[in-house]
């Protein structure tokens, strides 16, 4: 979940992230050697300045980081991390900053590495459909340079314009379109990597089905705890022969849910299936007068794209399919201008919240598509008993809600409030066989959260594999799991004997 416009006292974060003295020394034997070897301009450890670098998206935590880092090259990459891994002293990885579940928030203690200046689009590569591109690279801007060749890169964050394609690998972004195309991860095809000790590999090997084990699939969505990606080969696609997008007003969530469920049931895959309800609407209608259909209390955007006879004739099922769900209104974009007009309050809506509240929690959660009417109900009956409201835009296909949960700081007590509605929303979530979150990744936000969704058994599986790529515990330390384990968050050995050890399934690194 992500706090807008609120804020905890800084360098206060959660989970032992932040707040944590550094070792004045090191660091300054670290931005030293930095120096000689970046350059003077690709460090900054001025407090003022380093206070910049204090959050990502999600504002609520803050941590400035003791140093910060803008390398250029993998080289330099390789070089700071080397120090770090030398000196004891842990790490993160920026890109765009735009993440919404606090992996990207800074140690007190430790060095920021943004990649800010890592924006080269190395290679488009159009018999093979792939483009190489550094991991500063702008989400867009990969679409942008594929675009007079008739290709485009699917997975479309709503902050495709200012996030990085390194942000992206590592929190596993998804977007609208991820419905037909999928997730980030069906989108990378070859990764070199920067290690937490500072060794360059490889991983994938730029195809499609690379043999041996999946450790490409592993770097990604490992929310930067795996090492630094430096350079990212992507998928291109062929720019769609033709692309059809309505909207459509119904009367409730339900009505629009039950075309939601008709259209999938029906064998129609469409690019994107969006809703909106009624109090996201509002917000929208307030801060970009989107036009929507007046008296709406839930809007369907569904987009269409490929073959143009395919789309032709899928498009006529799902206005049959929406009219019979109660769609009192469809409008069908004749062009990209109406189109952009649809889409325009769907892409403005977590911003648009800030209109009709001074402040808000962007919830992330998934449901099983079919259990979506049912968790809206809960959503809807928590806020009744409650009386924090919540706005509700999601990726209807794929059930993935983000619930805006809105109140006001100034006001003593609502915070904590909202912070238990957000909590209790991702509980109903779990309750319906879902998932603490869709495509904003766990972060510092929901480590307090992970222990609902898996034994400590997983936990520990999962920290082998962690600890293989990062003994030392230096890598974004703090971020995924609730508690240290096996190689443990902070450097140095673990006392005591594992349970896996024990039972002879696992070693100690
Ligand atoms: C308005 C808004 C809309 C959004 N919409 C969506 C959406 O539709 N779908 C979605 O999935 N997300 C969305 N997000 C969340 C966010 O944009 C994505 O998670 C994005 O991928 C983060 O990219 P970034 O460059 O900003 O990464 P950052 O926030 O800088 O970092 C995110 C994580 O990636 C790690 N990281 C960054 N670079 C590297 C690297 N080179 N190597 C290894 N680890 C690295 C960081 O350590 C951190 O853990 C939205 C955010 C905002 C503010």
């Amino acid at each position: 979940m992500a706090g807008q416009g609120a804020g905890r006292s800084p360098d206060t974060p959660p989970g032992g992230t932040g707040g944590r003295v550094a070792d004045r020394g090191a660091i300054a034997d670290l931005a030293a050697r930095f120096r000689r070897a970046l350059g003077d301009g690709a460090v900054i450890s001025e407090p003022e300045q380093l206070r910049t670098y204090a959050c990502d998206g999600l504002t609520v935590y803050r941590a400035t980081p003791a140093l910060v880092v803008l390398p250029e090259t993998t080289d330099q990459v390789r070089e700071v991390v080397r120090g770090c891994h030398e000196a004891g002293v842990p790490f993160v990885a920026r890109g765009s900053g735009t993440g919404l579940s606090g992996g990207a928030l800074p140690r007190t203690d430790g060095v920021l590495v943004v990649t800010s200046r890592m924006r080269r689009i190395i290679e488009i590569d159009i018999p093979n459909q792939r483009a190489v591109v550094e991991p500063g690279v702008i989400n867009l801007d990969v679409t942008k340079a594929a675009a007079p060749h008739g290709y485009y890169y699917a997975p479309d964050p709503s902050s495709q314009q200012v996030c990085s394609i390194g942000g992206n690998v590592a929190e596993n972004s998804g977007g609208a379109h991820c419905l037909k195309y999928g997730f980030t991860a069906h989108h990378v095809l070859g990764l070199e990597v920067v290690t937490p000790d500072g060794e360059v590999v490889e991983l994938g090997d730029g195809t499609a089905d690379p043999v041996g084990y999946d450790l490409m699939g592993a770097f990604v969505g490992s929310e930067g705890t795996l090492g630094i990606a430096t350079k990212v080969v992507v998928r291109l696609m062929r720019v769609p022969e033709q692309v059809r997008t309505l909207l459509a007003g119904f009367r409730s969530t339900d009505e629009a849910g039950s075309a939601v469920s008709a259209i999938i049931a029906a064998g129609v895959v469409p690019a994107a299936i969006e809703m909106m309800d009624e109090l996201a609407i509002a917000a929208a209608e307030a801060s970009v007068k989107c036009g929507y259909p007046a008296g709406a209390g839930a809007v369907l955007i569904v987009e269409l794209d490929g073959p143009a006879a395919e789309v032709e004739h899928s498009f006529a099922d799902v206005e049959r399919f929406c009219r019979a769900a109660g769609a009192f209104e469809l409008r069908v974009a004749a062009d990209a201008v109406e189109r952009a007009e649809i889409w325009k309050g769907r892409k403005s809506a977590f911003a648009a919240v800030g209109r009709i509240s001074p402040d808000y929690i962007v919830q992330d959660g998934v449901v099983p598509r079919t259990s979506l009417p049912a968790v809206l109900r809960d959503i809807a009956l928590l806020s009744a008993k409650t009386g924090v409201r919540v706005a509700n835009v999601f990726h209807a296909g794929d059930g993935n809600l983000h619930p805006l949960v809105l109140f006001d700081s100034a006001v003593p007590g609502q915070e904590e409030r909202a912070e238990q509605v957000s909590a209790e929303i991702l509980e109903a979530c779990l309750s319906h066989g879902g998932s603490i979150t869709g495509e904003h990744g766990v972060g510092v936000d929901k480590v307090r959260h992970m222990s609902r969704m898996f034994t400590g058994a997983d936990l520990d599986t999962m920290q082998l594999l962690r600890c293989a790529f990062d003994p030392a515990g230096l890598c974004n330390p703090g971020k995924v799991f609730p508690t240290p384990r096996l190689c443990g968050e902070v450097p140095g050995k673990r006392t005591g004997v594992h349970p896996l050890q024990e039972a002879g399934l696992a070693e100690a690194f």
